[in-house]
């Protein structure tokens, strides 16, 4: 049987969810970057109003800044005269309201500083150095032409903070005073204007040139989340760049994880339907791999159910399930209703195919029978192989008696057509036998039977026939059985007896007897062997019986032979027993356990046994010579009459059928006959025995003849065991042969 593999065809379901997957990946990674990108611009747009506002709210408070000093300037002048006292308080008033304002200075026209108030000196400004400063002279000189403030550039302090200073003009008409200078801490400015981070969610950075200003965030460590926007303090001054950020918070609200989890979560349902699809397609190779497995088991099983159930030669159904066809039927009570008919059909002389033109060619000719069948049959009927050259035919259907008969004769007309079979013309008969249920049966045991029981009646009516079961068939029957269990009993009570029938030569001289078998009835009557030999045979009862009595004649025997001591001993050997495998061993067992001569003992074998196993036969023949015991042939002349094979069998008596000397007298062929076995005897150097000698004409025309033994009533009927002992002298010498063969002794 081959390697069972399911075949791997491309699987389209299995393409389609591949190309599903890849394309829920991609979409899954496209609404992830989707969402990122919104994200982004959500962060950025907020992050450009932050821009604006941070912006304007710087330029607004520094205009409000430079307002504050034009006013300033306004005071001074209205209030000339009293200057200084008014001045500083003007000056501290000024300072206590604007945040990041630490000092204020008045600086004369000749750029010297005159007054200066601060409430809280933190730390000290020489201011004079910082106007004298390169470029400063220019911006004050500037200022004072456009009227209008000017802004230092950044200074450090000692302590590290970022100042700048802004420097008034106070110019009126065509008079100048000098400038009002005054110091900004830029931190404390701009950080009064900007909200807390906390609040806006944004960070500030402001950069003079290269130089860090203002910061109230962590140093930038992205680009990405920026804005800058530029501002310049005033027309000539380098503009400060402010850069607003996203605190960590707002970047974390904002750019939430989302797009990764929806990334990450689309991923693994990609990857979870991607392995649900594999482990189902794998599921799916494997039970289509159980499947071919299932389908070769079910075929496996379909082929020993075929053989069960059908008979190899013929490939016809058999007997196994014909029976359960009919036992299923029957308990089918639906189908019980319905009758039906069996055939039981049984080829007449089949055996004697087999015999002459070997089993081969029977085997050949059996399975041209389904044909034959077929030719005749309907679709529905069921035929079945019993066994050997045994068939049952079910009818199914209720039939009338003369359509079975006519089926029949069909069949048998179909059967005797001759059959080619490698040049040899067969032609068979066929005996059947038919039982119909529900009338002859309502089991299978039954109808099988009575079927059976048919056809033995077909059979005993001499073959190519056909007999349908009755009443009287099935008594037949019933004795049948009644008579094998009678058999049976009688076997093992021993009820089984030798009679002895004389056989003379032609002086008269008793030369033996030969062992018949009688059956004693429970009346003391004995049975003759013609009612129940044929049942022994067919029981296979013959074998242990024919042993019995075997040794229970060679002990009869033995008591007579102490006075007459050539006498011989036949003794009937059946088919069952010479083909039986232990036939020699147990026969010389027997002999010898009864020390009995071998060349006292003579087997009477019929030519139909002999021929049954040609070999088998020789080569018993051959023994039985070897140790001294003599083979006669029984009825010869009945069987195969060609006669060459005596030739080939070692034989030393041939006894001639008593039909042939019954009808001697009147059948001039027959007369013949038994004159050309004699002499045929006569020229092999065989014994003659004439059986079944009843008159003394046939005596006087056997011994004219040259016959050498005879047997018959006429000398002696078969007796008991006692008789023979009682009449034994006078049996010993029949005065019935003193005749010469010339006196009319009727
Ligand atoms: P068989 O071997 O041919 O035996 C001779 C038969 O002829 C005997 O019948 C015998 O009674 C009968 N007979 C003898 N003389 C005459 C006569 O003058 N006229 C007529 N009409 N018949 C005569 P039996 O005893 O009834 O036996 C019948 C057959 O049964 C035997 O035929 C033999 O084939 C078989 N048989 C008998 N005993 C045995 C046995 O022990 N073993 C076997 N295997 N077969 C036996
Ligand atoms: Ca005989
Ligand atoms: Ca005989």
């Amino acid at each position: 049987m081959g390697v069972l593999t399911a075949k791997r065809t491309f699987d389209k379901s299995y393409f389609i969810a591949w190309v599903i997957a890849i394309l829920l990946f991609l979409a899954v990674t496209l609404v992830a970057y989707q969402i990122r990108q919104t994200q982004i611009n959500t962060l950025n747009q907020i992050l450009k109003g932050q821009s604006d506002r941070t912006r304007s709210q710087i330029i607004y408070n520094a205009q409000e800044l430079t307002s504050d000093l034009a006013s300033m300037v306004n005071r001074w002048l209205v209030n000339e005269g009293t200057q200084e006292i008014n001045w500083r308080s003007d000056a501290r008033n000024f300072i206590e309201r604007t945040p990041g304002v630490n000092e204020i200075w008045w600086i004369d026209q000749n750029l010297k500083v005159r007054w200066s108030e601060t409430l809280l000196p933190l730390h000290h400004v020489d201011i004079q150095n910082i106007i004298s400063q390169p470029g400063m002279t220019e911006k004050l000189a500037l200022a004072r032409q456009d009227n209008l403030p000017e802004f230092s550039h950044v200074v450090n302090t000692d302590d590290g903070y970022n100042i700048i200073f802004i420097l008034m003009p106070i110019v009126y008409d065509n008079d100048f005073d000098g400038f009002f200078a005054i110091e900004i801490y830029i931190d404390d400015f701009i950080e009064r204007i900007l909200d807390d981070p906390l609040n806006t969610g944004f960070y500030t950075k402001a950069y003079a040139g290269e130089k860090v200003v203002y910061t109230n965030g962590p140093e930038l460590t992205k680009d990405s989340y920026l804005e800058y926007f530029e501002l310049n303090l005033d027309a000539d001054t380098d503009g400060w760049v402010f850069k607003v950020y996203p605190t960590e918070n707002l970047a974390a609200t904002i750019l939430s994880p989302l797009p990764y989890v929806v990334f990450a979560g689309g991923f693994l349902i990609v990857v979870m339907l991607l392995l649900t699809l594999l482990s189902r397609h794998k599921a799916k190779q494997k039970s289509l791999q159980l499947g071919v497995e299932i389908k070769h088991r079910e075929k496996i099983q379909q082929k020993l159910s075929y053989l069960a159930n059908h008979d190899a030669l013929t490939h016809l159904p058999n007997r196994h399930f014909i029976t359960e066809y009919i036992e299923k039927y029957l308990a089918d009570s639906e189908k019980a209703a319905t009758p039906f008919s069996l055939l039981f059909i049984d080829l007449d002389h089949f055996k004697d195919v087999n015999d002459t033109l070997g089993h081969a060619m029977g085997d050949r000719l059996l399975m041209k029978l389904p044909e034959l069948f077929a030719q005749i049959f309907r679709k529905q009927d069921i035929i079945a192989r019993m066994g050997g050259d045994e068939f049952i035919v079910l009818l199914p259907g209720k039939m009338a008696e003369e359509s079975i008969i006519t089926l029949v004769g069909r069949f048998m007309k179909q059967l005797k057509y001759p059959v080619d079979i490698e040049g040899h013309q067969i032609r068979l008969t066929g005996s059947v036998g038919v039982a119909m249920y529900p009338r002859d049966g309502t089991t299978v045991n039954e109808l099988l039977s009575n079927a059976d029981a048919a056809l033995y009646r077909a059979k005993d009516k001499g073959r190519n026939t056909y007999a349908i079961y009755d009443s009287v068939i099935e008594h037949k029957a019933q004795a049948r059985l009644k008579l094998v269990n009678q058999l049976h009993e009688a076997q093992e009570q021993q009820r089984f007896e030798m009679f002895y029938q004389p056989r003379y030569d032609c002086q008269g001289n008793m030369v033996g007897a030969e062992a018949l078998m009688r059956w004693l009835q429970q009346d003391g009557d004995y049975q003759k062997p013609k009612t129940f030999i044929e049942l022994l045979e067919d029981t296979g009862l013959i074998v242990s019986v024919s042993w019995q009595l075997f040794s229970q004649s060679l002990q009869n025997f033995k008591i007579l032979m102490n006075n007459h001591k050539n006498i011989i001993l036949s003794f009937n050997v059946s088919a069952k027993l010479l083909e039986h495998p232990e036939f020699l061993n147990r026969l010389q067992y027997i002999v010898d356990e009864q020390q009995f001569p071998y060349d006292r003992l003579e087997l009477e074998l019929t030519e139909q046994t002999l021929i049954q196993d040609v070999e088998n036969s020789q080569f018993i023949l051959n023994q039985l010579t070897a140790w001294g015991i003599n083979v006669a042939i029984d009825d010869f002349g009945t069987g195969y009459s060609s006669l060459s094979y005596l030739k080939n069998f070692p034989v030393h008596a041939l006894k001639i059928d008593k039909s042939f000397i019954r009808d001697m007298n009147e059948d001039e062929d027959d007369l013949e006959l038994v004159k050309t076995m004699i002499i045929m005897g006569q020229n092999l150097n065989i014994t003659t025995v004439a059986e079944g000698v009843e008159t003394q004409a046939q005596l006087r025309k056997l011994m004219a003849m040259g016959c050498d033994q005879y047997q018959g009533f006429l000398f002696s009927h078969p007796i008991s065991f006692t008789e023979l002992q009682a009449n034994i002298n006078q049996l010993s010498n029949s005065p019935l042969m003193n005749l010469d063969g010339s006196d009319g002794l009727n």
